[in-house]
């Protein structure tokens, strides 16, 4: 593109995909190693905007030691006639698209998850100051984003000022947040669509209801409305909500229709409100995975900042990648932390009476919304760490999945009791299988089943995501 002759790398949409090693990184802004993070966008008045201005406060890229990680900062401030606070969330939820068309250059994940690499070859090749990165992020903000007139960039490495300024950002998401709360999905005919996370999951639409927020947690219904409004062929579209197919599962024609047309016909069929069958589709920049444990028929969710191993032995880069892409998997779910606050958070499920694990960090974060007579039942990291502490954890509390063991176990106790002859079974029915030990999964309960010929009349093989519940 003629517009960036001046900067030293490429920029270009091909670069949006582009992953960073660790071994070809310069630097990495950001990330898990380190807790000093955020990006923020701010409208502001004109007269408090100086347009092309770019700021630097702490050392700039040059300065910063090779290999290493530091904690950072990015601020857009931003100014027009027809910009309101509400298009806050839509401009800084584009500084990940068009930070990524830069060569070398990779960022993900959003607001307080933030995880920028600077690649080595692009550092060698000139891109070694935060200078041409803010020029590049102004020319696309005003060039695709007419609507701001103003904008000006600083970029913040310095710890003191990162300090000061990381909890003003949490308390600006949280406000945001807040104000998108309480309308229902049953009062609008319009959903949004998000397909910014296509580079990374090909096959992923995220669906933005006013009670399902983005899986990245960055954009409410608000924000959809408002970006499909300003920037109609952008990657934020609206989706007409359509016939209601399934009330309780979430299931709408016209989010069935969406999510076909924009994955090529890769999923036909999503279920807003569920992690089981026709769960929505995961991308890769979700905040938090829910995770279905077989031994308790429960859900467990765990952040993307949680250290060590969830509650299942498995840590949350192992969770994540195996949901992640845009697939749908049965009984896993990406999603934002803001869904947990939402009526409809797992609502087919049995919603928070379904959730058995959740770390301490997030539990404290969602309490509120939690209902009253289950939220002591509900295990952190502290009061289980593996699945047999959490079992007898859950047991003692009498957690609402408790109910189910009991009755899920009733009927394989009235299967022990019919007794049939090898010889009866063997005249009508014909055995599909036959082992020594024969584990079964079953609502939950492992079944083990010694030295056992299974018979049947009929024989049905579903495709394993089919599978549970
Ligand atoms: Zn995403």
């Amino acid at each position: 593109m003629s517009m960036f002759k001046d900067i030293p790398v490429e920029v270009g949409v091909i670069y949006e995909g582009e992953r960073i090693r660790r071994n070809d990184m310069q630097v990495e802004l950001g990330g898990p190693t380190v807790k000093q993070k955020f990006e923020l966008a701010k409208v502001k008045p004109m007269d408090e905007v100086e347009d092309g201005k770019i700021t630097i406060v702490g050392p700039d890229l040059k300065d910063l030691k090779e290999g290493g990680a530091y904690p950072f900062g990015i601020l857009v401030e931003a100014a027009g006639a027809k910009l309101d606070a509400g298009l806050e969330g839509v401009i800084e939820r584009r500084i990940h698209g068009y930070l990524n068309y830069i060569e070398g250059f990779m960022h993900l994940n959003q607001r307080y998850d933030i995880w920028m690499r600077l690649g080595k070859k692009s550092f060698a090749k000139g891109l070694n100051s935060f200078e041409p990165i803010g020029k590049v992020l102004y020319r696309l903000f005003k060039s695709e984003l007419p609507i701001i007139e103003k904008i000006q960039i600083t970029f913040i490495t310095d710890t003191a000022k990162l300090a000061e300024m990381t909890p003003e950002a949490m308390q600006a998401y949280e406000s945001r947040d807040a104000k998108a709360r309480g309308l229902k999905d049953s009062e609008v005919d319009t959903f949004y669509g998000c397909v910014l996370c296509q580079s990374f999951a090909p096959s992923h639409v995220c669906v933005i209801t006013p009670q399902r927020y983005s899986n990245c947690g960055a954009i409410s219904w608000f924000d959809g409305k408002a970006s499909a409004s300003i920037d109609p062929k952008g990657p934020v579209f609206a989706i007409p909500r359509g016939e209601i197919i399934n009330e309780e599962k979430g299931e709408f024609s016209g989010v069935n229709e969406a999510a076909k047309k924009r994955t090529m016909g890769e999923v036909n069929q999503v279920w807003l409100y569920t992690a089981f069958d026709h769960p929505h589709t995961s991308c890769g920049c979700f905040e938090a995975v829910a995770f279905y444990i077989p031994e308790v028929d429960g859900l467990g969710v765990v952040q993307r900042s949680f250290k060590g191993a969830a509650v299942n032995g498995l840590p949350f880069s192992t969770l994540a990648d195996s949901t992640a892409g845009g697939r749908q998997i049965d009984g896993f779910h990406g999603m934002s932390i803001e869904y947990m606050r939402s009526q409809k958070f797992f609502a087919a499920d049995g919603g928070w009476n379904r959730i058995v694990w959740v770390p301490k960090e997030v539990k404290e974060r969602v309490k509120e919304f939690i209902p009253r007579d289950v939220v002591d039942k509900i295990a952190t990291e502290e009061d289980a760490k593996n699945v047999d502490e959490l079992k007898a954890f859950l047991k003692a509390k009498n957690h609402p999945v408790v109910a189910r063991w009991e009755a899920e176990a009733a009927p394989v106790a009235e299967a022990q009791a019919v007794q049939v002859t090898e010889e009866q079974a063997a005249t009508t029915m014909m055995p599909v299988a036959t082992a020594a030990s024969l584990p079964i999964m079953a609502g939950g309960f492992k079944i083990i089943l010694k030295d056992a010929k299974i018979y049947a009349s009929k024989v049905i093989i579903q495709a394993k995501t089919d599978e549970k519940r």
